[in-house]
C-alpha cells in the first residue's frame, strides 16, 4: 500500500477521530485561503491600501479603519457559497460517530452548513457579533444587509458592530483553551487545509502528534510540520475525499 491508500484505511477505520481543518478546505468553493500562492493575503494588502496584509484582521487596524474588513467580507459572502464533498463528508463521520471533535480556523460556517455540531470554530465566527463600544450583542441576520452592500453596521449607540470572529490581538474563544489544556480521545489526527502556520491554533493537531496518535495532514503546499505527521498528502483535498468516499 503506498500512503495515501494508508491514510484512506485509517480515514475509513477510524473511531474516534479528531479533525482539525484551515482555509484550503473551501478554496473549492470559491472562498480564496489566506496564505496560498493565488491567497487573500497576495492581493489584498493593494486593493484595500493596508499597511501590511493582515492589517485587515488586526485588532488596532481595526479600531482605526473598519472598512476593509467590511469591504473584504462582502466578497467571501457575496455569493451563496456551499459545502465541498470533504466538508460533506465530516458531517457524515459525525452522523455516524466516528468524531471525536471538529476545530477549524474557518469562519466561512461551512462545516455548520454541512451539518456538523461538534465543532469549535477556533477563529470564531459571523453568525454572531458584538458592538465595539458597548458590547451589545447581534445575530448576523441584524447586519447581514449592511455586511453586503460591504458597510459598516453601526450600533443604536453609534459604535461599530463587529462579528464574532477573532482578529490578531484577540484571545480565542475559551472553548479552544480548554481543549489544549484537555484534548479529547482520539485514535487519529487529520489537520486539513491548513498551513499550520497560525498559533495558537495550529498547535492543537500538533498536541496528538507529539503524543504519537496516528496522524495525516492533506495540505497542497509543503508546511514547516509535515514531519510531524505520518502521512503527508499534497493533493486537492476533495479528490482525496472521492477516493475515501468509494466503495471497494
Ligand atoms: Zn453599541
Amino acid at each position: 500500500m503506498n500512503d495515501t491508500d494508508k491514510a484512506i484505511e485509517l480515514i475509513r477505520n477510524a473511531k474516534k477521530m479528531v479533525v482539525f481543518t484551515g482555509a484550503g478546505v473551501s478554496t473549492n468553493c470559491g472562498v480564496p485561503d489566506f496564505r496560498g500562492p493565488n491567497g487573500l493575503y497576495a492581493t489584498v494588502g493593494k486593493r484595500f491600501n493596508l499597511p501590511y496584509p493582515e492589517a485587515v484582521f488586526d485588532i488596532d487596524y481595526f479600531r482605526q479603519n473598519p472598512l476593509p474588513f467590511f469591504q473584504l467580507s462582502k466578497e467571501m459572502f457575496g455569493e451563496k457559497i456551499q459545502p465541498t464533498i470533504f466538508h460533506k463528508y465530516i458531517a457524515q463521520v459525525e452522523a455516524e460517530g466516528r468524531l471525536s471533535i471538529l476545530v477549524t480556523q474557518n469562519i466561512d460556517m461551512l462545516h455548520t452548513i454541512a451539518g456538523n455540531k461538534k465543532q469549535i470554530e477556533c477563529h470564531g465566527t459571523y453568525s454572531h457579533a458584538t458592538c465595539t463600544r458597548c458590547g451589545k450583542h447581534y445575530q448576523l441576520a441584524d447586519i447581514e444587509e449592511t455586511m453586503s452592500k460591504g458597510e459598516i453596521p453601526y450600533c443604536s449607540c453609534g459604535g461599530v458592530i463587529k462579528p464574532d470572529i477573532v482578529f490578531f490581538g484577540e484571545n480565542l474563544p475559551m472553548e479552544f483553551y480548554d481543549i489544549m489544556q484537555d484534548p479529547p480521545e482520539a485514535d487519529l489526527v487529520l489537520a486539513a487545509g491548513t498551513s499550520l502556520t497560525v498559533y495558537p491554533a495550529a498547535g492543537f493537531p500538533l498536541l496528538y502528534c507529539k503524543k504519537k496518535i496516528p496522524s495525516i495532514l492533506i495540505n497542497m503546499q509543503n508546511t514547516q510540520y509535515d514531519s510531524y505527521f505520518d502521512y503527508v498528502i499534497h493533493e486537492d483535498i476533495d479528490e482525496f475525499t472521492k477516493k475515501v468516499m468509494k466503495k471497494s
